[in-house]
């Protein structure tokens, strides 16, 4: 059997592994990407159209300087291939003021992210009730609810970002495996031994973004560190003439003390549809076990608990759902570690619900830990 050979190997290429094969190929290093599926694609946690991107990131200050980096990133991305990828709409951020509030596994979400904002230097406002209401009558808020209102918010296409660095590498003659699995990484005196289907391949270094597959070669206790969680996206219909959705800013809005007491959306893109969604911490055991349907039941609990009373302008017509899963640790963190204490060897969780915005900046990250 013949065995290629190369400085890194990105295993995964999702958001985080095409952030990394790109940063890779910008600075010349041989490498290669390999992918279980054909990406980007619909099977992972980086499908389903857009994410949000905000910078006072009320899950960690530590990740406000990874935001803002990926920003010049996605910008430098745009004008090499004269695409689209992100767009600011700015983004508000709504509590309820049923107290305690948590999300992304900390307390006090809403405050956090206006003082990190504030710490961060990341232009915001804070809008008292009336002014929140004349500019977006869609929200249906109580009298206790706090608006925080940030510039640069807005979203991202994650197919097409997935898609252009993957594309940017290629172009610079990085090697892209797609279609293949890993079956196992072995570390051999000072190189990795890959085995990919009926393929093997030796590496210097090895960085894994498997997503929530990365169960599938983390030992314990790492392992039993991240957890599976279901999460559904929906496409509802626009009631016409009640709410100019198109011109909204992307938004997240936390109605109870409950993590999963929380909805958030999206501008409509189309003029007929909105896409929004809530959050779960059902856990399933493997992301190869995840229930892809969404059922007529399903549908109607979402209408009944996340919509109903809550937003105008949406009608009772789910036109389309999609399936995704977080990935996630129990204090929100991304975990970025080595291997078994190997430096050459680095392993990334999926970021916990929370990763799209920062994987441009985290796949530069990497590559600076591994020496480039
Ligand atoms: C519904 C939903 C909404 C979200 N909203 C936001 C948001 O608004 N803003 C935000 O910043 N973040 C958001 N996130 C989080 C963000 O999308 C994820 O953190 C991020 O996309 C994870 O990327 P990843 O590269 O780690 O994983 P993935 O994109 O899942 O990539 C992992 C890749 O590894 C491949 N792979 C796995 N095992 C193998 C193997 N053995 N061999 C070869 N290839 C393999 C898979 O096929 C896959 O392509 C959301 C996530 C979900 C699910």
């Amino acid at each position: 059997m013949e065995t290629a050979s190369y400085d890194v190997v990105v295993v995964g290429l999702g958001a985080v592994g095409s952030a990394t094969l790109y940063q890779l190929s910008k600075r010349g290093i041989s490498a290669l990407g390999i992918d279980q599926f054909e990406p980007p694609h619909t099977l992972g946690s980086s499908h389903g159209e857009t994410r949000i991107t905000r910078l006072a990131v009320g899950e960690g200050e530590e990740y406000v300087a990874l935001a803002k980096r990926s920003h010049e990133i996605w910008s430098e991305l745009e004008v090499l291939s004269v695409k689209k990828i992100r767009t600011k709409t700015g983004g508000i951020l709504l509590d309820s003021g049923v107290n305690p509030w948590s999300k992304h596994g900390v307390e006090g979400f809403w405050e956090r992210t206006l003082r990190y904002a504030q710490n961060q230097q990341v232009s915001h406002r804070v809008l008292d009730l009336v002014e929140a209401t004349e500019n977006y009558p869609a929200f249906q808020l109580p009298p206790s609810a706090k608006v925080y209102w940030e510039e640069e918010a807005g979203y991202l296409f994650p197919e097409l970002a997935i898609e252009t660095q993957l594309d940017l590498a290629k172009k610079q003659g990085t090697a892209i495996w797609t279609s293949s699995k890993v079956k196992s990484i072995q570390s051999e005196g000072a190189q990795f031994r890959i085995q990919v289907e009926d393929k093997e391949i030796l590496a210097k270094q090895v960085v894994l973004t498997a997503g929530g597959w990365v169960k599938d070669f983390l030992p314990m206790p790492s392992k039993k560190r991240l957890s599976i969680c279901r999460q559904v996206l929906y496409w509802l219909a626009i009631d016409e003439g009640v709410t100019d959705w198109q011109r909204y800013p992307v938004w997240m809005w936390g109605y109870g003390a409950a993590p999963e007491d929380f909805i958030y959306g999206f501008p409509s893109l189309d003029g007929k549809t909105i896409k929004m969604a809530s959050e779960s911490f059902v856990e399933v055991e493997h992301p190869d076990q995840l229930n892809r349907e969404v059922t007529e039941e399903e549908q109607e609990l979402f209408w009944k608990t996340k919509v109903e009373g809550k937003l105008k302008g949406v009608k009772k017509q789910i036109l389309k759902t999609s399936v995704c899963f977080y990935t996630l640790t129990e204090d929100a963190r991304f975990l970025i570690e080595e291997m078994e204490g190997n430096p050459n060897f680095l392993w990334v969780s999926a970021c916990s619900g929370h990763g799209f915005k920062h994987s441009a900046a985290l796949g530069e990250d990497l590559v600076k830990r591994l020496g480039y």
